[in-house]
């Protein structure tokens, strides 16, 4: 394992930033421990790193990710990258703006979804990070098909539901990639609560929407 730690070496502060993600995904209950996947683009190396197989997102260290080269080829020696791999790959490859891939399990989104409703977005946090909520039927994990469904639909959502399993969001790095994860979540719980009361949210302004675009944000 010595020649493993050595060769993240160069990508130490990479996978710090995923081991914080995981940690703050499982504390706030976006994931159980073992249920999710995140991974980061290391540019230079036209690879990324991502955590392995059974590994426990809130327990990550250097011995815990693969490294996987953008055409598909399993680089590291001994740690076997999540079963996921295919849908982390499809995202780097649909998105050369994107840095991080983060797949949880967020519980009020999926049931959103089960439940046939859409996100509705009641903070100006929800817009500026989700903007748009694609959703995906569900497709067996794991697959080549959920990797071309996930591939597909990246070209127009920076967020997407997989229907009866998790969540896949993107970001041009770490930060922004949790903070759509959060607000997605937070989103679904909000969309929840107003159907509990039965009345319909109003929802964020036109106004702020045409804030965004003319500001370019
Ligand atoms: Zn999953």
């Amino acid at each position: 394992m010595v020649s493993e730690a050595k060769e993240h070496d160069s990508c130490i502060s990479e996978i710090d930033s995923i081991r914080r993600i995981g940690k703050m995904a499982v504390d706030l209950g976006l994931v159980v421990g073992s249920g999710g996947n995140i991974s980061i683009l290391l540019p230079e190396e036209q690879a990324f790193v991502i955590t392995g197989t059974g590994t426990q997102l809130d327990n990550l260290d250097q011995d815990s990710f693969a490294k996987v080269a953008l055409d598909g080829e399993i680089l590291s020696n001994g740690v076997k990258p999540s079963s996921e791999f295919r849908v982390h790959l499809a995202a780097y490859q649909s998105r050369p703006d994107i840095s991080v891939c983060i797949h949880l399990h967020p519980q009020k989104s999926v049931l959103l979804a089960a439940l046939g409703l859409e996100v509705k977005f009641l903070t100006i946090d929800h817009v500026y990070y989700l903007r748009k909520v694609s959703s995906i039927p569900w497709i067996q994990s794991g697959t080549k098909e959920i990797a071309d469904a996930v591939f597909r639909e990246l070209k127009s959502s920076n967020v997407i539901i997989l229907e009866n399993h998790g969540c896949v969001v993107v970001g041009s790095g770490p930060e922004i990639a949790f903070s759509r994860a959060l607000n997605l979540e937070e989103a679904a719980d909000l969309t929840l609560q107003s159907r509990l009361v039965g009345i319909e949210p109003n929802p964020v302004p036109p106004a702020y929407w045409a804030y965004l675009e003319e500001k370019g944000l």
